[in-house]
């Protein structure tokens, strides 16, 4: 089964600052989770560590948490394979490297950037489906109920249904499927004008990056989502006067930017060739994560506290300090996270 996309995600750590208003905790202090007990300022982080830090982090509207940092591998990790009960029946889970590197770099965002998890507790809040599913799957892999986990993502979210005879479900080339189904968390709009005045042509378009937008180099994402106006043959009338450009919609940018990397005929986009700033619709963002498409396997890489991380399956000793990132490794999912 193959995928034209390979994706990659990389993580940047993120700082925490307290709340000097709020003393609620957020969202992200939920009881699956313990109390953060141990805050890391540096880590030395390439073996496994106990699994038993915890973040108390406060929101706090439009800033960053600052100073302390929390141990990457102090987060639970979803599991690779295994099984999920679907109408009382066992049916087991195969080739999930590719979806639980979107899980696990999501749930790394999610724990790491605050902006970005109140964004999407945001959505949960408004009980959209899909994303209330991944804030679902999010608590129970800090509950060990991977059967559950399992579910929710391959059942609820990816909308894989066995049969009553199927035993196994693989889940290889998954990534593009899951992406389409939480695209509504980056809208952006496409706006057209055309001089014909009898054109039929719609003035603004909704546009979700996660699905809609075909990316083969990451470094021309400036230039395929530009900002300033330009002419185009209209798409409705055909005249060659028409203009386009891209906007973020009226809620502004949002915390993080998601991408597929879409691999043609083209010289194909990897490791090495993935910038680490980007500038999308004129907001500066950074390199958070990335999925990397080995051929028969998928990997993510996280930035956290400066330092690269590799996910490679949910075994406890491969979150792994990456040294370099000049792999020719093709990149499948890049993860950008806005500079405040
Ligand atoms: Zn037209």
């Amino acid at each position: 089964m193959e995928k034209p996309n390979t994706k990659n995600p990389h993580c940047s750590d993120i700082d925490e600052e307290p709340d000097e208003n709020d003393d609620k905790p957020n969202v992200l202090n939920d009881t699956l989770f313990p109390k953060e007990k141990d805050i890391e300022t540096s880590s030395n982080c390439s073996t496994e560590e106990p699994e038993q830090s915890q973040e108390s982090w406060k929101s706090k509207t439009g800033s960053r948490p600052s100073k302390k940092t929390i141990s990457l591998t102090s987060y639970p990790r979803i599991p690779a394979g295994g099984y999920m009960i679907f109408q009382h029946q066992k049916v087991t889970v195969s080739q999930t490297c590719n979806l639980d590197c979107l899980l696990q770099t999501l749930l790394y965002l999610y724990k790491c950037d605050t902006e970005s998890a109140n964004y999407i507790n945001q959505h949960d809040a408004l009980q959209t489906n899909n994303i209330t599913n991944l804030v679902k799957i999010f608590k129970e892999t800090g509950n060990s109920s991977w059967a559950q986990v399992h579910y929710y993502s391959i059942h609820k979210i990816l909308k894989l249904s066995p049969t009553a005879t199927e035993r196994n479900l693989d889940l290889y080339g998954s990534e593009e499927r899951f992406l389409s189904t939480i695209a509504e968390l980056i809208p952006i709009s496409q706006l057209l004008d055309c001089p014909n005045r009898k054109c039929k042509l719609p003035t603004k378009n909704p546009l979700f990056p996660m699905r809609d937008v075909i990316i083969n180099n990451p470094s021309n994402i400036t230039d395929i989502l530009h900002v300033d106006t330009k002419i185009i043959t209209c798409p409705s009338c055909n005249c060659k006067e028409a203009e386009r450009k891209y906007s973020w919609t009226d809620n502004g940018p949002t915390p993080f930017f998601i991408f597929p990397v879409a691999h043609g005929n083209a010289v194909p986009a990897t490791e090495s060739t993935l910038p680490s700033t980007f500038n999308v619709l004129g907001e500066n963002y950074t390199l958070f994560a990335y999925t990397l498409n080995l051929g028969d396997h998928y990997i993510a890489v996280v930035q956290h506290n400066k330092k690269y991380y590799t996910y490679n399956d949910m075994v406890p000793d491969t979150l792994q300090i990456r040294n370099n990132r000049n792999s020719s490794h093709k990149s499948s999912c890049v993860f950008l996270i806005k500079k405040m």
